[in-house]
């Protein structure tokens, strides 16, 4: 478990199709930053690869099926068709690229996820787009689509039989990532986020219910959050639920959002910040989870800061230093 291994940091031209128009946040420049960071690697700790393998689109939507309605799957296969309109709502905007991207996004999910279930990799970061975590099982939302983190986490848990936890440090609460693994007790969600705020959920009291209650951890925190009050929350947290579960692998939804320079979000969590919530990640996946990771990218709309956490993110995720278990 000493052994530095190298983090695969992935991605595929089709995810930068989707064109939610000029001038919007969420821009296909946004992985062209964080590819051009990363590409010239770090002494083998890490790998970029841009075209990345994805499966087929029937192979994809096979399993899209377990997180969202096939009605709903074929509304934004039909409104990608018409051209550019919005979806459901007015921050899903849709472009005749947006299908073919969503599920190209949810299709590096599903390699990578089956390539930790199958051992080809233990840590890697997957700069993908739309992003995942507001997409409900029936609708978009906040730039979102198809929810590709639940489908990685459900292709792990359904390959090797054992509980994941999702942790989601993005400056929004994930409600689609939330509502989908609710009652389940085989996969825990843990959020630190802005609340009072959009989407809205995110409260301590929702902890989930039936097989699923005290696998979901919320830690709704009011805007301004500077680093030790978010990444405080963040690591209590994580260490509850992933004490709880005994995850085989953490699954991240890795916004960055919460960065003092970002458009959108209204935390102050600075690249110092982003480095705590990484390092937390890594040391508790070397404590329970053989030190396992698959981490996607959600939001980050200043794409200077974005790039900067994101190398940070994978730096530490390439921190193969087993002692941090200890810390
Ligand atoms: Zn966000």
């Amino acid at each position: 478990m000493a052994e530095t291994s190298p983090v695969f940091v992935r991605s595929n031209p089709r995810v930068l199709g989707h064109d939610p128009g000029l001038g919007h946040p969420e821009s296909a420049q946004r992985v062209q930053v964080i590819l051009d960071v990363l590409e010239p690697g770090a002494a083998g700790r890490w790998t970029v690869d841009r075209q990345a393998a994805v499966p087929t689109d029937e192979d994809v939507l096979g399993v899209l099926k377990w997180i969202h309605d096939e009605d709903y799957i074929e509304r934004v296969r039909a409104v990608s068709n018409e051209g550019h309109g919005w979806l459901d709502t007015h921050d899903c905007r849709v472009s005749p690229e947006t299908f073919d991207s969503a599920v190209a996004a949810a299709g590096l999910a599903m390699n990578a996820a089956l390539d930790l279930a199958n051992r080809r990799l233990d840590r890697a970061f997957i700069v993908l787009r739309p992003p995942s975590h507001h997409a409900e099982r029936d609708s978009a939302r906040g730039y979102c689509f198809f929810n590709s983190v639940a489908v990685a986490a459900e292709v792990v848990v359904g390959s090797l039989g054992e509980p994941v936890v999702i942790v989601d440090f993005d400056a929004h609460h994930g409600n689609g990532t939330q509502k989908h693994f609710f009652d389940r007790g085989d996969v825990g969600y843990v959020s630190v986020h802005t609340y009072p705020g959009f989407p809205g959920t995110g409260t301590a009291d929702e902890i989930g219910v039936g097989e699923g209650l005290g696998t979901t951890r919320n830690m709704p925190l009011v805007a301004g959050a500077d680093d030790s009050i978010y990444c405080a929350a963040f690591e209590e947290a994580l260490d509850e639920v992933a004490s709880r579960l005994r995850p085989a692998a953490i699954i991240v939804s890795a916004g960055f959002d919460a960065h003092p320079s970002d458009p959108i979000g209204a935390m102050r969590v600075s690249e110092a910040g982003f480095r705590r919530l990484s390092a937390a990640v890594t040391a508790t996946a070397h404590r329970w989870a053989s030190g396992r990771v698959l981490s996607f990218l959600e939001g980050g709309f200043d794409r200077q800061a974005l790039a900067n956490c994101a190398r940070i993110h994978v730096e530490e995720l390439a921190s193969g230093d087993a002692e941090k278990a200890d810390a």
